[in-house]
């Protein structure tokens, strides 16, 4: 038996399609930043200040991820299924302890992304201390677009925004981070050694909310391109 051989097929690596290449992108590693807009956190009841504030972040698994246009099916043991329009930075090279100044060197592009939330499950968890993987980390939960080629381009403005069944839930600019994609990269290479492949979701504007099955979420970020979830009965 040699080292190459499994005991059945492994699953295809987890990769997100790349506007205008055949070619898909790798991915490593799902990170997500907690509270980085300002009106979301006082929604979430947790107001931040950057003066005093860290930047925070979970992880969700690659097998979480769900390429825009899928339908998926509304999630079991939850009542209160959230829907968090984020902007995904894609890392295209890695580092650890990139200073702010360097971190532009590790953009190989940007896509649309939404955080999908057990939002009950999170803010029981949250109120008692335990941590959030069951409330994040659910199956199908980190929806992402083809990820648009920007390498070593900070994108620091332009419309954030997401709608359900047609009506407008989130309406923002990324101009309203808290801490801004630079920042994100330095602040994350302190935590780990980044890699090529891995994707930052960079937190949710104020205005997230629950969804129901047979409900569309379409969002969109300009300049970075559009983002569409059908959730169906379970
Ligand atoms: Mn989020």
């Amino acid at each position: 038996m040699t080292s190459s051989s499994y005991l059945w097929t492994p699953p295809e690596p987890a990769a997100v399609a790349v506007q205008g290449h055949a070619a898909r992108f790798p991915v490593q590693r799902l990170f997500f930043v907690g509270r980085n807009y300002r009106a979301h956190a006082a929604e979430m009841g947790r107001p931040v200040d950057p003066r005093r504030d860290r930047p925070f972040y979970f992880t969700k698994s690659p097998t979480a991820l769900l390429a825009s246009g899928s339908g998926a099916p509304y999630p079991q043991s939850t009542s209160n299924y959230q829907h968090e329009m984020e902007l995904v930075v894609a890392l295209g090279a890695g580092g650890s302890e990139v200073a702010v100044e360097q971190a532009p060197s590790l953009i190989y592009g940007y896509a649309c992304g939404l955080d999908m939330t057990r939002r009950d499950l999170q803010l029981a968890a949250r109120d008692q201390g335990k941590p959030w993987d069951t409330a994040k980390d659910c199956e199908d939960s980190a929806v992402i677009s083809p990820i648009v080629p920007m390498p070593g381009r900070v994108l620091e403005r332009g419309r954030i925004e997401l709608r359900l069944d047609g009506k407008t839930r989130q309406d923002s600019d990324l101009s309203q981070m808290i801490w801004g994609v630079r920042e994100l990269i330095a602040d994350l290479s302190t935590l780990y050694h980044l890699r090529a492949g891995d994707l930052i979701y960079t937190g949710t504007p104020e205005g997230v909310g629950a969804v129901l099955a047979g409900q569309l979420i379409e969002g969109s970020i300009e300049g970075v391109g559009e983002i569409r979830l059908q959730l169906e009965a379970r």
